[in-house]
């Protein structure tokens, strides 16, 4: 590798970031990360962190996940690439769907679709959420009802559904027809309650209203994370999805559950839609599918959506949609390894025990320092809300946040922010003692 002064110049010169100004590069560099151990990583100067982002919500196994990484190395060797567009496919593939359709049993999916990551793996969704009421016999349904804060990728599908103005302003215009309901969020909704069931019900009511006056047969989807969470980890009440459900049911909208950061654990349940003992029509995944090591993902889909395309042999339920690397080989086999090893592990138990530890830290935090306006979690989700004034919650200053951010790295932990939000999503393997870790670096930072 070249030397670090080159390395960091040429970041500056030649990359633009995800999610970043390109401007900011030289005053604000990004810590570049060269190793990664067990639940730590190394970035370029040698400072050794616990990782308390778990890469991008996604490294659930750590960073030493011998079992994924051989599967990897194997599958390159034995097959590093095959296309699955009609006439050819691949075994590990075929394998894999095996094992998702067990992993899915319970919330009845059992079709999957493969897409090379989460934002494919929302686009995805909803188009096949369009083309099953075209199959269906109801052309017109082609609306898609969505949350404020909620992130659904950045294609031009997941942009137009997402609920942050962030992801959506600069590439307006987005998808017509796209109907956004509050967020299901205690500490800022516009019901003027903190009480959870009662801004359910409340979101309920709304979407009914939109519903009358959109026409039931106008509407496709609505798209959900059973826990937000780019949008700050926001927890709805446990009325709340169940309701989305049984409205959605009524009026033959299908429901999307959007599970690329919830699918396999991190709520502390093996997926967030059983977390809410709901069946989505549909669900995103991808992130933690290969632990992060590939980029990979796969939708899946339920029998009551598979046997309207299944049954129809007209060319309309012909799927035109799909990725060169819908399916690679290597992915497929990384994810084998990963869904063995996740249930060998049985992480989403530890995310459940140390979430809940995780979470009456913070709470302590935020007892003790002004700073910190609201602390929600649920499994190894997490996320301190950083205030200026707790009375009126107003937003912390950026630089605030920022200076937060970093005291917390230099005391030994890799914290993510958002807005005001401090969001912690470490791997799913993490012991109480790297929980009281992350807990004593927050505690210097804040
Ligand atoms: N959906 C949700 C709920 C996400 O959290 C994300 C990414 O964080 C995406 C979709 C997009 O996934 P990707 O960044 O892999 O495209």
């Amino acid at each position: 590798m070249r030397e670090t002064n080159f390395i960091i110049e040429n970041n500056a010169r030649h990359l633009w970031h995800p999610m970043a100004h390109p401007a900011e590069m030289q005053a604000n560099p990004p810590r570049i990360i060269n190793s990664g151990e067990g639940v730590e990583i190394v970035d370029i100067h040698g400072q050794k962190v616990l990782d308390a982002v778990g890469g991008l919500w996604n490294v659930n196994l750590g960073y030493s996940c011998e079992p994924v990484k051989k599967a990897i190395r194997d599958q390159l060797d034995e097959l590093p690439y095959y296309s699955t567009f009609r006439g050819t496919t691949n075994s590990p593939l075929i394998e894999l769907s095996y094992e998702l359709a067990e992993w899915f049993k319970p919330d009845g999916l059992s079709r999957s679709f493969f897409t090379s990551g989460g934002s494919d793996s929302v686009e995805t969704c909803l188009r096949l959420a369009r083309q099953f009421h075209k199959v269906n016999g109801q052309p017109e349904r082609t609306k898609f009802v969505a949350l404020k804060k909620g992130y659904h990728g950045t294609h031009f599908g997941g942009a137009s559904v997402n609920g942050n103005q962030n992801f959506r302003r600069n590439y307006e215009p987005l998808l017509p027809g796209v109907i956004h309901l509050p967020a299901p969020f205690p500490y800022r909704n516009p019901f003027n309650t903190t009480d959870g069931a009662e801004i359910a019900a409340a979101i309920g009511r709304l979407f009914e209203d939109e519903i009358a006056f959109q026409g039931a047969d106008t509407i496709a989807a609505l798209i959900v994370e059973p826990v937000l969470g780019a949008g700050g980890v926001i927890v709805p009440h446990e009325t709340f999805l169940p309701l989305m459900r049984e409205i959605c049911d009524r009026h033959g909208i299908l429901l999307i559950a959007d599970e690329v950061i919830t699918a396999f654990g991190r709520t502390g349940a093996w997926t967030g839609s059983r977390l809410w003992g709901v069946q989505p029509d549909m669900m995103s995944t991808a992130k933690a599918i290969t632990n992060g090591y590939f980029p990979f993902g796969a939708v899946m889909i339920s029998d009551k959506v598979a046997q309207v395309f299944e049954s129809n042999k007209s060319a309309v339920g012909s799927i035109g949609h799909g990725y060169t690397y819908s399916g690679h080989p290597v992915g497929a086999a990384a994810a084998l390894a990963t869904l063995k090893e996740t249930k060998r592990l049985n992480v989403a138990d530890n995310a459940a025990a140390r979430g809940e530890e995780l979470l009456a830290g913070l709470k302590k935090l935020q007892d003790k320092h002004e700073l910190v306006g609201d602390v929600r979690g649920k499994g190894l989700m997490c996320a301190l809300e950083l205030v200026s004034d707790r009375a009126k919650k107003s937003g912390a200053a950026k630089d605030v946040i920022q200076k937060v951010q970093d005291a917390t790295y230099d005391a030994g932990v890799l914290v993510r922010t958002s807005g005001a939000n401090v969001i912690m999503s470490p791997p799913l393997i993490v012991t109480a003692e790297n929980v009281q870790t992350i807990l004593t670096a927050l505690d210097a930072g804040l």
